[in-house]
């Protein structure tokens, strides 16, 4: 398994790879890896010949600063666990390698409309960092698939659309969110969690089945419904941000042609923000 954290040395092996008609699979990621990450890997291990996996907490993408610091970063153990799923290639940049000339002057990617809406409501810019340092990282691995996991939905929505408007010649493989015994996704911040808070954490995706279950029951009351699920999340200690439940399809308002919905919620646990999602058939 090469360990690269340059460019040049990354584009070398790539073209190399190329040269031999090898598919490059590829598996974007910022460390600290739990086995949702390694699910993504282990799925293009499974449809491609060669598998890159990037490490890189990427600035652009916080909207807090301590966020970033705090961010657990874990290489060496990422390393040992990619290389027993026989990954080929971690790509691990410095900051400096990634932004050499700092953030704010970097031209960046936005997917619009999208990128405002729901998370990015909250979190302006987030999306922005996100798509710029995703276009950056396909450009420069080139890869045939591109794995992204479905517990960030709307991450995954826009890079779709990233990939499809500016015509990036390459497969989007959305992978089910992985998740721990009590139905909590698994999620790097996860281990930011106290004992008790992660007891309680659990309750998120209890409270998020339920509606979906009044959902596929036929209630439309979306109101009331998450007014409901908001209460249950403070009751049980949670700190929840507006719940949202969408045309799983076109990210906007259920309407008569919606199909699926999914219900997106994001929560704090003191200071920790936890999201997940659900997609229900209507
Ligand atoms: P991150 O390191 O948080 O940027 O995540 C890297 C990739 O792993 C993203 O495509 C995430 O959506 C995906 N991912 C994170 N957690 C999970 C999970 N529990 N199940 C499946 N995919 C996940």
């Amino acid at each position: 398994m090469l360990i690269v954290d340059t460019i040049q040395i990354l584009r070398g092996e790539i073209r190399h790879w190329r040269e031999e008609g090898k598919r490059i699979a590829f598996v974007p990621t910022m460390g600290n890896l739990h086995f949702g990450h390694l699910t993504l890997v282990t799925e293009a291990r499974k449809i491609s010949d060669r598998v890159v996996v990037s490490i890189f907490v990427n600035a652009m993408q916080f909207d807090d600063t301590n966020d970033f610091e705090k961010y657990p970063r874990t290489f060496q153990d990422d390393c040992e666990k990619l290389k027993n799923l026989d990954v080929d290639l971690i790509f691990c940049p410095s900051h400096n390698i990634m932004f050499p000339a700092g953030t704010q002057d970097q031209t960046y990617v936005e997917v619009p409309k999208l990128s405002d809406i729901l998370e990015g409501a909250s979190r302006p810019r987030h999306f922005r960092g996100v798509t710029t340092v995703a276009c950056k990282l396909f450009n420069l691995v080139e890869p045939d698939v591109v794995l992204l996991g479905e517990k960030d939905f709307q991450q995954l929505h826009i890079l779709r659309k990233m990939v499809s408007d500016l015509e990036f010649n390459m497969e989007v493989v959305g992978v089910p969110t992985v998740r721990d015994e009590n139905g909590l996704a698994l999620s790097s911040r996860n281990s930011l969690l106290s004992e008790e808070q992660r007891c309680i954490a659990s309750n998120l995706y209890r409270v998020m089945v339920n509606v979906g279950e009044k959902l596929i029951n036929g209630e439309r009351d979306v109101d009331g419904i998450l007014a409901e699920a908001n209460d249950q999340l403070c009751n049980v200690g949670f700190t929840p941000e507006p719940i949202f439940i969408k045309d799983a399809v076109t990210l906007q308002s259920l309407g008569e042609g919606s199909r699926k919905a999914v219900i997106l919620m994001a929560a704090r646990l003191g200071k920790i923000r936890l999201i997940d999602n659900l997609i229900v058939d209507l």
